[in-house]
C-alpha cells in the first residue's frame, strides 16, 4: 500500500473534496486554501515531482493544464485570471511529492512571487 498522501487521496483511501475526475486526474480542494479559489490536480499515477516526469506523461500533465482551464471556467475566475502553479523541490516550495498543480484565483497575486 502506497505511503503517499496524494496516492491515497486518489486511491480514495483518504477523503477530498474532489471537484473533477476523470480516467488519469484527481482535482480537489486545498486543505489550507490561500485564495478563494485553491484547488490542487494531480495524475493518478505516482510521480514524485516534475523532476521525475518522463515522456510517458506529456500526455497526462498536458491534459492537467486543460482540466485546470476548465475548472477555472466551471468556477468562474476564467476571465477575471488565475494562477496555475507547480512547485518542485525544497527550494520551489513544495511539501507533498507527488506532482501536483495548484489552480490559484479570486484574488491578486504577485510577479515576481515573494
Ligand atoms: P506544495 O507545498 O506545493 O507541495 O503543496 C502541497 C499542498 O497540499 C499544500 O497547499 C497543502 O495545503 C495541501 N495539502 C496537504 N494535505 C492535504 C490534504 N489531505 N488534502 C488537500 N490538500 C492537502
Ligand atoms: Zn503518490
Amino acid at each position: 500500500m502506497s505511503e503517499c498522501l496524494f496516492c491515497k487521496i486518489a486511491s480514495k483511501e483518504l477523503p477530498a473534496e474532489i471537484v473533477w475526475e476523470d480516467d488519469d486526474i484527481l482535482a480537489f480542494k486545498d486543505i489550507k486554501p490561500v485564495a478563494a479559489v485553491h484547488v490542487l490536480l494531480i495524475p493518478k499515477k505516482h510521480i514524485s515531482s516534475i523532476n521525475d516526469a518522463t515522456t510517458e506523461d506529456i500526455e497526462v500533465l498536458g491534459k492537467i493544464q486543460i482540466v485546470a482551464a476548465q475548472i477555472a471556467k466551471s468556477l468562474n475566475i476564467a476571465k477575471q485570471g488565475y494562477r496555475l502553479v507547480n512547485n518542485c523541490g525544497e527550494m520551489g516550495g513544495q511539501t507533498v511529492f507527488h506532482i501536483h498543480y495548484h489552480l490559484l484565483g479570486g484574488r491578486y497575486f504577485e510577479w515576481p512571487p515573494g
